[in-house]
Protein backbone atom coordinates (compact mmCIF):
# COMPACT_ATOMS: atom_id res chain seq x y z
CA UNK A 1 0.00 0.00 0.00
CA UNK A 2 1.36 3.46 -0.70
CA UNK A 3 2.26 5.28 2.15
CA UNK A 4 3.53 2.09 4.22
CA UNK A 5 6.93 3.08 4.80
CA UNK A 6 6.44 6.69 5.89
CA UNK A 7 3.59 5.30 8.60
CA UNK A 8 6.89 2.75 9.83
CA UNK A 9 9.19 5.50 9.60
CA UNK A 10 6.71 7.56 12.07
CA UNK A 11 6.18 4.68 14.12
CA UNK A 12 10.01 4.33 14.58
CA UNK A 13 10.11 8.07 15.58
CA UNK A 14 7.38 8.22 17.77
CA UNK A 15 8.48 5.14 19.55
CA UNK A 16 11.52 6.61 20.45
CA UNK A 17 10.43 9.90 21.02
CA UNK A 18 8.10 8.45 23.99
CA UNK A 19 10.77 6.16 24.72
CA UNK A 20 13.34 8.78 25.20
CA UNK A 21 11.61 10.10 28.41
CA UNK A 22 12.43 6.47 30.09
CA UNK A 23 15.23 4.75 28.56
CA UNK A 24 18.45 7.01 27.81
CA UNK A 25 19.74 5.03 25.34
CA UNK A 26 17.30 6.45 23.04
CA UNK A 27 18.19 9.80 24.02
CA UNK A 28 20.17 10.50 20.76
CA UNK A 29 20.84 14.48 21.46
CA UNK A 30 23.18 15.60 24.03
CA UNK A 31 23.25 19.39 25.81
CA UNK A 32 26.38 20.65 23.67
CA UNK A 33 28.54 22.44 24.34
CA UNK A 34 28.30 21.74 27.59
CA UNK A 35 27.81 17.48 27.29
CA UNK A 36 29.33 15.91 24.72
CA UNK A 37 29.52 12.71 22.83
CA UNK A 38 32.92 10.49 22.84
CA UNK A 39 34.58 10.54 19.36
CA UNK A 40 34.74 6.93 17.54
CA UNK A 41 38.60 6.20 17.35
CA UNK A 42 38.45 6.71 13.56
CA UNK A 43 36.74 9.74 13.29
CA UNK A 44 39.39 12.67 11.80
CA UNK A 45 39.53 15.66 11.18
CA UNK A 46 42.72 17.86 10.20
CA UNK A 47 46.34 16.47 10.37
CA UNK A 48 49.00 17.28 13.45
CA UNK A 49 52.91 16.31 14.01
CA UNK A 50 53.85 14.48 16.40
CA UNK A 51 56.84 15.25 18.99
CA UNK A 52 58.50 12.29 21.64
CA UNK A 53 59.56 13.82 24.20
CA UNK A 54 59.32 17.03 26.12
CA UNK A 55 60.30 19.45 23.43
CA UNK A 56 58.27 20.29 20.45
CA UNK A 57 61.41 21.29 18.14
CA UNK A 58 63.60 18.44 19.12
CA UNK A 59 61.78 15.70 19.33
CA UNK A 60 59.41 16.66 16.00
CA UNK A 61 59.54 13.35 14.10
CA UNK A 62 58.94 15.40 10.37
CA UNK A 63 62.37 15.73 8.68
CA UNK A 64 60.52 17.21 6.40
CA UNK A 65 61.26 14.93 3.35
CA UNK A 66 57.96 17.19 1.30
CA UNK A 67 56.60 13.45 0.26
CA UNK A 68 52.90 14.77 2.63
CA UNK A 69 53.69 18.52 0.80
CA UNK A 70 53.88 16.72 -3.02
CA UNK A 71 50.43 14.42 -2.54
CA UNK A 72 48.42 16.64 -0.98
CA UNK A 73 45.68 16.71 -3.26
CA UNK A 74 44.74 20.02 -2.93
CA UNK A 75 48.14 21.26 -1.86
CA UNK A 76 47.06 22.68 1.39
CA UNK A 77 50.55 21.90 3.31
CA UNK A 78 53.76 24.26 3.02
CA UNK A 79 57.59 22.97 3.92
CA UNK A 80 60.58 24.80 4.01
CA UNK A 81 63.56 22.55 5.19
CA UNK A 82 66.20 23.25 7.91
CA UNK A 83 69.26 23.74 6.94
CA UNK A 84 71.28 22.09 9.60
CA UNK A 85 70.10 18.70 11.15
CA UNK A 86 69.48 16.97 14.67
CA UNK A 87 68.93 13.99 15.74
CA UNK A 88 65.73 12.04 14.88
CA UNK A 89 64.59 9.05 17.34
CA UNK A 90 67.11 6.70 16.39
CA UNK A 91 69.84 9.29 17.18
CA UNK A 92 70.38 9.93 12.96
CA UNK A 93 70.67 13.10 12.11
CA UNK A 94 68.09 14.53 10.06
CA UNK A 95 66.82 17.78 8.47
CA UNK A 96 63.70 19.49 10.19
CA UNK A 97 61.12 21.39 8.70
CA UNK A 98 61.74 25.27 9.41
CA UNK A 99 58.22 25.85 8.67
CA UNK A 100 55.44 23.56 8.30
CA UNK A 101 51.80 25.06 7.49
CA UNK A 102 48.68 23.57 6.70
CA UNK A 103 45.72 25.64 5.68
CA UNK A 104 42.77 24.14 7.00
CA UNK A 105 40.20 26.12 5.32
CA UNK A 106 41.52 24.12 2.41
CA UNK A 107 42.37 20.66 4.26
CA UNK A 108 39.59 17.95 3.01
CA UNK A 109 40.62 15.68 5.66
CA UNK A 110 41.82 13.05 3.21
CA UNK A 111 44.51 11.41 5.48
CA UNK A 112 47.05 11.14 2.60
CA UNK A 113 49.32 12.90 3.85
CA UNK A 114 49.42 10.31 7.01
CA UNK A 115 49.50 7.35 4.46
CA UNK A 116 52.37 8.44 2.51
CA UNK A 117 54.48 9.81 5.56
CA UNK A 118 57.59 6.99 6.08
CA UNK A 119 58.06 8.44 9.42
CA UNK A 120 54.66 8.15 11.13
CA UNK A 121 55.27 11.94 11.79
CA UNK A 122 51.89 13.62 10.91
CA UNK A 123 48.33 12.28 11.78
CA UNK A 124 44.57 12.36 11.59
CA UNK A 125 43.56 15.01 14.82
CA UNK A 126 40.02 14.42 16.46
CA UNK A 127 39.91 18.71 16.88
CA UNK A 128 36.54 20.35 15.31
CA UNK A 129 36.12 23.62 17.36
CA UNK A 130 38.70 25.32 14.87
CA UNK A 131 35.98 27.83 13.06
CA UNK A 132 37.03 31.70 13.48
CA UNK A 133 35.45 34.75 12.41
CA UNK A 134 38.15 36.07 10.13
CA UNK A 135 38.24 34.75 6.83
CA UNK A 136 41.77 34.96 6.16
CA UNK A 137 45.32 33.15 7.60
CA UNK A 138 43.62 32.61 10.73
CA UNK A 139 42.66 29.28 9.38
CA UNK A 140 46.43 28.76 8.62
CA UNK A 141 48.02 26.10 11.33
CA UNK A 142 51.61 27.11 11.73
CA UNK A 143 54.43 24.00 12.91
CA UNK A 144 53.78 25.38 16.60
CA UNK A 145 50.21 24.78 16.80
CA UNK A 146 50.13 21.96 14.57
CA UNK A 147 52.92 20.03 16.91
CA UNK A 148 51.64 17.72 19.61
CA UNK A 149 52.96 15.03 22.24
CA UNK A 150 52.79 11.46 21.35
CA UNK A 151 50.98 10.92 24.52
CA UNK A 152 48.47 13.25 22.80
CA UNK A 153 48.12 10.94 19.94
CA UNK A 154 47.95 7.73 22.54
CA UNK A 155 44.62 10.00 23.92
CA UNK A 156 42.88 10.08 21.09
CA UNK A 157 43.71 6.63 18.79
CA UNK A 158 45.02 4.45 21.98
CA UNK A 159 44.81 1.01 19.46
CA UNK A 160 46.84 2.78 16.50
CA UNK A 161 49.21 4.96 18.86
CA UNK A 162 50.41 1.75 20.16
CA UNK A 163 50.92 0.19 16.70
CA UNK A 164 53.41 2.79 15.76
CA UNK A 165 55.07 2.91 18.97
CA UNK A 166 55.45 -0.88 18.54
CA UNK A 167 56.49 -0.20 14.91
CA UNK A 168 58.68 2.07 15.52
CA UNK A 169 60.49 0.37 18.47
CA UNK A 170 61.12 -2.48 16.10
CA UNK A 171 62.84 -0.44 13.81
CA UNK A 172 65.00 1.31 16.32
CA UNK A 173 65.85 -2.18 17.60
CA UNK A 174 66.72 -3.50 14.21
CA UNK A 175 69.14 -0.46 13.44
CA UNK A 176 70.99 -0.66 16.89
CA UNK A 177 71.26 -4.32 16.07
CA UNK A 178 72.54 -3.47 12.31
CA UNK A 179 75.18 -1.12 14.17
CA UNK A 180 76.40 -3.08 16.59
CA UNK A 181 77.39 -5.84 13.97
CA UNK A 182 79.04 -3.54 11.51
CA UNK A 183 80.76 -2.26 14.91
CA UNK A 184 81.92 -5.42 16.04
CA UNK A 185 85.58 -6.30 14.89
CA UNK A 186 86.06 -8.53 12.02
CA UNK A 187 87.08 -12.52 12.39
CA UNK A 188 90.41 -13.60 10.78
CA UNK A 189 90.05 -15.26 7.82
CA UNK A 190 91.80 -18.45 7.77
CA UNK A 191 93.38 -20.06 5.00
CA UNK A 192 90.81 -23.15 3.58
CA UNK A 193 92.54 -26.36 3.56
CA UNK A 194 92.33 -28.16 0.10
CA UNK A 195 94.63 -31.15 0.41
CA UNK A 196 94.33 -34.60 2.23
CA UNK A 197 97.31 -33.68 4.84
CA UNK A 198 94.85 -30.51 5.71
CA UNK A 199 97.87 -28.46 3.28
CA UNK A 200 97.04 -25.20 1.47
CA UNK A 201 96.77 -25.84 -1.83
CA UNK A 202 99.74 -23.76 -3.27
CA UNK A 203 99.54 -21.27 -6.49
CA UNK A 204 99.25 -22.82 -10.34
CA UNK A 205 102.52 -21.97 -12.16
CA UNK A 206 102.71 -20.99 -15.86
S1 LIG B 1 44.37 15.50 4.94
FE1 LIG B 1 44.51 15.52 2.67
S2 LIG B 1 44.02 17.59 2.13
FE2 LIG B 1 44.48 17.64 4.31
S3 LIG B 1 46.65 18.14 4.43
FE3 LIG B 1 46.50 15.90 4.40
S4 LIG B 1 46.69 15.33 2.22
FE4 LIG B 1 46.23 17.51 2.30
S1 LIG C 1 55.19 14.93 7.72
FE1 LIG C 1 56.18 13.06 6.97
S2 LIG C 1 55.94 13.10 4.75
FE2 LIG C 1 55.55 15.19 5.51
S3 LIG C 1 57.52 16.21 5.35
FE3 LIG C 1 57.34 15.42 7.44
S4 LIG C 1 58.36 13.41 7.36
FE4 LIG C 1 57.93 14.01 5.23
Amino acid sequence: MIGTGILKGMGVTARNFVGSYFEKERLITVQYPEERSPLPENYRNFPFLIYDGEDPQAGLRCVACKICEKECPPQCIYIVKSDDKKPDYMGKPQFYPKVFDIDISVCMSCQICVEVCPFEAIKMDKEFELSKRERFNHLLQRKEELSKPNEYYHGICPTEAADVDAKLGAAAEAAAKKKAVAAAPAAPVLAKPTGPTGSTSAPASS
